[in-house]
């Protein structure tokens, strides 16, 4: 039919403004290469902020935290057993939607995690939005019920004598907030030091990686003794006239609640992803399920249209053509989330050769896109493979590092209270 006709051209014309080769990936990584500069340069010098998240080493001595954005950490401890980082410590994970407590039990400088175990809460829209008292009193309420929990320690001593102080009352404070991708690079360092940048791909997106203190003109402080500092990118914030946006994009960005912010977030993450393809009705995960549907007839799509759009009946090339749109949406996502991990490595290689330094990068990635859109995770690796190809010396190693961060905000829990 002519409907139909139209709405292919429609589709088609959206795919070629999505797309993105090569030569585009590589603007875009040059692109971030120089915003990285320009925020490092100055204050304000760039729409990434290049954050100076702490100063000191990473996973032995942490000293100072400081820039919290929405998302973070609280690290919390339970006084008095945070010695040689050893012991039973919480971590809460705030995100975009959800709320995580996770404890982790920590055998001392050379023991390692020895256990962790975590619980996700949903945060109710209404408070996110409302009072902050009303979400700490919640938080607080889901953080007592899971310290509640606790109790499968064992024969452990640290274990024993952490529920003996529970049963003189419960004794706890917070010793640190930290970033989620800060405390993800913290967390991917302690179990591989060649890690140099974490990636959060979730609800929202962000970046955090470490650099060289010298390298960092607007930082007039005292240099750390390890010269090194972790800068937190808030990369969600980035925009290039290379980003290949839609008129689409700019709706969905005129509708949002920060509009002319959070560009690069909003082709990315989670929580725009679905919203691309059905505004304000399809959320990321319904997206997923459909563009991984594998049967003959596209069923699982078939119910999520009948579902979420309440169109009882749906036709084969109607199904398809649901799954390229999702397929479009998340394939640019993908590539660009890639390109933007360029951009950081190529601004350390310029650094790494001018020092005569060679480091294997490794790169810790989290989140719930990253985990769970599993078309999204290979396509980036992929895509980052094709961008690295001609890099002679570039051999980069993509981890998944699960929980990274609530393991990274017990580590600075834990090193922090030695300064108690
Ligand atoms: P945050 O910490 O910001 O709340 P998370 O890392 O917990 O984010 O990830 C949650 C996000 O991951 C969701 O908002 C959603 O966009 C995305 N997500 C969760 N499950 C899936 C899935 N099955 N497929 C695709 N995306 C998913
Ligand atoms: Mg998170």
């Amino acid at each position: 039919s002519r409907k139909w006709a139209r709405a292919m051209a429609i589709l088609r014309e959206f795919e070629e403004n999505c797309g993105t080769p090569i030569g585009k990936l590589r603007q875009v990584a040059d692109a971030m290469t120089v915003e990285m500069h320009a925020g490092l340069a100055s204050e304000g010098g760039s729409k990434l902020k290049m954050l100076i998240s702490y100063v000191d080493n990473l996973g032995d001595s942490i000293s100072l935290f400081k820039h919290i954005s929405k998302q973070f950490l609280a690290c919390i401890e339970w006084k008095d057993s945070a010695r040689d980082e050893k012991g039973l410590f919480y971590a809460l994970d705030l995100g975009g939607t959800n709320f995580r407590v996770i404890r982790v039990l920590l055998g001392g400088k050379h023991g390692g995690v020895v256990k962790q175990e975590f619980e996700e809460v949903s945060i109710p829209p209404h408070l996110m939005t409302g009072s902050s008292d009303a979400l700490f009193d919640y938080i607080a309420a889901a953080l007592a019920r899971f310290v509640a929990t606790e109790g499968e320690v064992g024969q452990d001593v640290v274990g024993e004598l952490t529920k003996a102080m529970e049963r003189i009352g419960l004794d706890m404070c917070v010793s640190a907030l930290v970033n989620d991708t800060v405390g993800t690079l913290a967390g991917g360092r302690f179990y591989n030091p060649d890690v140099i940048a974490a990636v959060i791909l979730g609800t929202g997106t962000n970046a955090a990686y470490v650099e060289r203190a010298h390298a960092i003109p607007k930082w007039h402080g005292l240099l750390p003794n390890s010269g090194e500092m972790v800068i937190n990118m808030e990369w969600g914030n980035f925009r290039s006239s290379h980003l290949p946006l839609t008129e689409y994009d700019q709706d969905l960005d005129a509708e949002s609640l920060n509009p002319g912010e959070q560009i690069f977030e909003k082709i990315i993450s989670g929580m725009y992803l679905g919203e691309e393809i059905i505004p304000f009705i399809l959320r990321t995960p319904n997206m997923s399920a459909m563009h991984h549907d594998t049967s003959s007839d596209l069923r699982v799509v078939g119910s999520k249209l009948k579902d979420i759009l309440e169109i009882p009946s749906t036709s084969l090339k109607m199904r398809k053509a649901i799954v390229e749109l999702c397929d479009i949406v998340a394939t640019r996502g993908a590539r660009l989330s890639a390109a933007g991990i360029v951009g950081i490595l190529k601004k350390l290689e310029r650094d790494t050769v001018k020092d005569g330094e060679k480091q294997k990068p490794v790169v810790a990635l989290d989140g719930g896109l990253y985990e769970h859109y599993s078309k999204f995770s290979t396509c980036m690796e992929s895509a980052l493979k094709e961008l690295l190809r001609e890099e002679v010396s570039d051999n980069i190693v993509i981890e998944h590092s699960n929980d990274g961060s609530g393991i990274g905000a017990a580590l600075l829990a834990a090193s922090h209270s030695q300064y108690l």
